[in-house]
């Protein structure tokens, strides 16, 4: 059944200083709709010069009226603009659905009332966080004091737009910060809303603040290399990331990583099958294969493996592919023509090293329009084919079989990346000893996306520089001082 559209798209201004500009020279560029390759509107192209601006306007609102909002105050600040993305939920839902090709359902579902909850979550969690004191003998009481680090420029990818963009800003706006926010050049839309949201909810002029681009010579490149900018909150490809880094050592910024993954899925034959296809599938192809975490290395113990391919392949075969406004498609759209070349690219380098492709591989019948890829799944490669190596990023998974524990545990950590990886056995012993051994930041046993807040986020090698969730982002978005009195 298709969803009625009522929300059209927006054309999406820089917001700066409270206010919605254009770029100072008038560019802009055009926001083409994935699903059906047609113009949704334009975007205002910033570069330095409204780099430049937004910046100002995030310094003198560090220390304007924002310095001295209680945290009470600011804490219902945050909850307000949670409360007010969810009134506007289906409007959020849709734009994300049009910007990134994403089944509206699955923005309407996930994408927004986590949006939301990261918001509810820091509004709470910032309440509680308190100072600790120590006192040494009676010689002297030690007590640390938390501020902002100052002004924060946050970089996005296209993949999951407004709820990786809300899992910073939240943290960012609770403990103080005012922040130059740049979204992907595919995904301008949702954050141009939230700037409007944040208007509403009290935020006061020049804390959030908001300049469309593109990466280097562009608003992105501008942001890294700042020199009144004191951190970045960066999320995207590990390329990205040490190029931001370069940018950023002259003025030795704060860093935040959060990069890349080809995160392995271990399923050892003791466990339920049934319950592992359904959760593969999820963590295979849901958002096509776009999403950070998702698990395309697939590792299979011999005595499960004709099983398990059987049933996931059978299953997977049955997954719609279609318009994203439909409530049956389970795959919409990739983001863009390049991505979709580049994951098409993988497919054809797993042919050439001789692949079985056991379902997809090609383009949807009856699409004449739109970047969709059939769920594709692949056997027969070689631990060293790039197909297994890299990071492919859309709806293309490799599954391979395995005899022993030690050997698996040597090929899951034979990757540049170490973001996650998910251990699919009912054995407890097994469970702990091979989750110990798995270099990734975060392990599933049993399950995947299964979220709590406080928990540490984040991965190690190529996937990332620290962690976040919790305690961990109210550590990067503040700085402490230690006092020593003497008594
Ligand atoms: P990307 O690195 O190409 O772009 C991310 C952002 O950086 C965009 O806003 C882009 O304009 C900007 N940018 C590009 N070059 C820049 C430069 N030189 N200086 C400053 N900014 C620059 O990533 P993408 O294609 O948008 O996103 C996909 C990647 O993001 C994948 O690798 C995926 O795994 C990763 N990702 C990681 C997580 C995580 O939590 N670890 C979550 C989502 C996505």
């Amino acid at each position: 059944m298709q969803v009625e559209t009522k929300v059209k798209a927006i054309n999406c201004l820089h917001f700066i200083n409270g206010q919605f500009v254009e770029s100072q020279n008038k560019k802009s560029f055009e926001n083409i709709n994935p699903a059906t390759e047609e113009v949704l509107g334009t975007v205002a192209e910033g570069g330095k010069e409204e780099v430049d601006y937004a910046v100002a306007a995030a310094r003198r609102a560090l220390n304007g009226k924002w310095k001295n909002i209680t945290t009470g105050e600011r804490s219902k600040i945050l909850r307000r603009i949670g409360d007010l993305i969810l009134e506007r939920q289906e409007e959020f839902a849709r734009l994300e659905s049009l910007d990134t090709g994403k089944p509206f359902w699955l923005a309407n579902s996930i994408d927004i009332p986590r949006a939301a909850y990261n918001f509810h979550f820091f509004a709470d969690y910032m309440i509680s966080v308190n100072t600790d004191a120590n006192q040494q003998d009676d010689q002297a009481i030690h007590y640390s004091y938390r501020r902002p680090v100052g002004v924060v420029g946050i970089i996005k990818p296209w993949n999951l737009p407004l709820l990786l963009l809300t899992w910073k800003l939240a943290p960012c706006l609770a403990m103080g910060n005012t922040a130059v926010i740049k979204p992907a050049e595919w995904t301008p839309m949702t954050a141009t809303l939230l700037m409007e949201i944040c208007k509403e909810a009290g935020v006061p002029d020049g804390v959030v603040n908001l300049v469309h681009g593109f990466g280097p010579n562009s608003a992105g490149g501008a942001i890294s290399e700042h020199p009144d900018i004191d951190a970045i909150s960066f999320i995207g490809e590990p390329g990205t990331g040490s190029a931001i880094m370069k940018a950023a050592a002259s003025s030795l910024k704060k860093l935040s990583f959060e990069l890349g993954g080809k995160n392995p899925n271990i399923i050892f034959a003791d466990s339920d099958l049934d319950e592992v296809v359904e959760t593969t599938i999820k963590s295979s192809f849901i958002n096509q294969g776009e999403v950070c975490l998702c698990g395309s290395r697939i590792y299979v113990e011999r005595p499960a493996y004709e099983e398990f391919l059987k049933k996931f392949v059978e299953k997977v075969k049955t997954l719609k592919v279609g318009k994203p406004e439909n409530e049956d498609t389970k795959v919409g759209a990739l983001i863009s023509k390049e991505h979709y070349d580049r994951v098409n690219s993988y497919i054809e380098i797993a042919r050439n090293d001789g692949a079985n492709i056991l379902t997809g591989g090609k383009r949807p019948e009856g699409f004449d329009k739109g970047y969709y890829l059939e769920p594709t799944i692949i056997t027969g490669l070689d631990r060293n084919s790039r197909c297994v190596r890299e990071e492919i990023f859309g709806p293309v998974v490799t599954v391979m079989p395995f005899d022993m524990e030690e050997e698996v545990i040597v090929q899951a950590n034979d990757s540049h990346y170490g973001l996650s990886a998910t251990i699919w056995t009912n054995d407890l012993r097994r469970a702990h000893r091979v989750a110990h051994q798995i270099e990734a930041g975060i392990i599933w046993v049993n399950t995947w996306f299964l979220r709590d807040l406080r928990t540490p986020f984040g991965g190690m090698k190529n996937s990332g520089i620290g962690r976040t969730g919790g305690m961990h982002s109210i550590d990067f978005y503040s700085e402490l001082s230690n006092i020593t009195i003497k008594l």
